[in-house]
């Protein structure tokens, strides 16, 4: 395949661009916890870790996920709750979950091992090719592309790559550039190097060019271009939802919690009742039916929300008004709710806003145990 995008990859001395990289990141890398040995399982976690989190939050939590599941065996055999509640805060559920499902199979399927070809690696749910590529490369010297957006916006300014990197198609240009370029010898620091740079030097907004050890071979710098790449297009279509929600609690202080569905967004995890608004009633009102038609309860709520959380996915917003209430101690029985005291909220798995529901109802006041 023709790539005339790449075409500045020609015209750069590939040996010398590698061994720079690679010498500074030799001196420079940070200490991650998830690089003191390359146990395919660690990088595993570690790099589904790091989608879409940054690296100072995810240090805390791989160091106790990887305490409390040190094996693929550990992991394969946990309860999912166990494992969703490890994961909690981090957001994005599906990941962990698609990692759990994962590593069952490998345990199931491999014996154990992590698979260390690119077809049957690629198999494994939720395993794409950026992790494919970071897991073969890392662990096993692979000399296969893991590419990011972080490794497109610094392949991009220092090939001077012109591809609109919000296009899914655009990755391969990407990998077809790793390929030309990754080092043989040392595919696992190569790419490691290469992220790191975009994570310390060459970052989304001000590169820090006059730092940087690839400066002589990058034609963004040469051309001044560096502020405008990448090009990225912005997505449309951000969906806004309001909803409310009620912290509800008995006499005796107990709260009332329910499981979210099996299936779609943040499955399985715990919350505060909760339901999407018409806009057409009162907010209160409106929550109020829901809970007689949901849970066939009487509630009094608060006149005015005691908090309103916001909460951004990467395709919708949560604007969520949060009421403070009371309600008769007898609820029906309901496979996926529950009466639990305000210690017990706390072993639950919730999903990220509901955490953040939780935090304001214990600051306003939220008394009972
Ligand atoms: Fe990025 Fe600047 Fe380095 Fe080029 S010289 S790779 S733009 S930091």
């Amino acid at each position: 395949m023709n790539f005339p995008s790449l075409d500045h990859i020609e015209k750069t001395d590939i040996t010398q661009f590698q061994q720079d990289l690679l010498n500074w990141y030799k001196e420079e890398k940070r200490d991650l916890p998830w690089r003191y040995d390359q146990d395919p399982y660690k990088v595993w976690v570690s790099e589904i870790m790091l989608q879409q989190t940054r690296v100072d939050t995810v240090i805390p939590y791989f160091e106790r996920f990887i305490e409390q599941f040190p094996t693929i065996e550990a992991l394969a055999e946990a309860e999912e709750e166990k494992v969703l509640k490890a994961w909690e805060g981090l957001g994005y559920y599906s990941r962990v979950r698609n990692l759990q499902a994962a590593v069952k199979e490998v345990h199931e399927q491999y014996g154990g091992k992590v698979p260390d070809t690119k077809e049957v690696i690629s198999s494994l749910k939720g395993v794409g090719p950026y992790t494919s590529g970071a897991i073969l490369s890392i662990a096993y010297g692979v000399p296969e592309p893991a590419v990011d957006g972080n490794v497109m916006r610094v392949l991009s300014r220092i090939f001077s790559i012109w591809d609109d990197i919000a296009k899914a198609s655009t990755r391969k240009v990407f990998e077809e550039a790793v390929r030309r370029i990754i080092s043989k010898e040392d595919p696992s620091s190569f790419n490691q190097a290469l992220m790191e740079l975009g994570a310390l030097i060459c970052t989304p907004t001000s590169p820090a060019c006059l730092l940087c050890p690839v400066r002589d071979h990058c034609h963004a710098f040469h051309e001044g271009t560096a502020d405008e790449l990448p090009i990225k297009t912005k997505k449309k279509n951000m969906r806004h939802v309001h909803l409310a929600a009620a912290v509800l609690q008995t006499e005796g202080g107990e709260v009332l919690i329910q499981k979210r569905p099996e299936s779609g967004l943040l499955a399985n995890l715990w919350e505060f009742p909760n339901t999407e608004l018409s806009g057409h009633g009162h907010p209160k009102v409106e929550l109020e039916l829901f809970l007689e038609r949901e849970y066939g309860i009487e509630s009094t709520l608060d006149k005015e929300p005691f908090a309103k959380i916001q909460h951004v996915f990467s395709h919708l917003t949560w604007d969520i008004d949060v009421y403070k209430g009371t309600m008769a101690s007898s609820v029906p029985a309901r496979e996926r709710s529950r009466l639990v005291s305000s210690e017990e909220v706390e072993q639950y798995a919730f999903s990220v806003s509901h955490q953040k529901i939780w935090k304001q109802a214990k600051k306003n006041g939220w008394n009972h145990s």
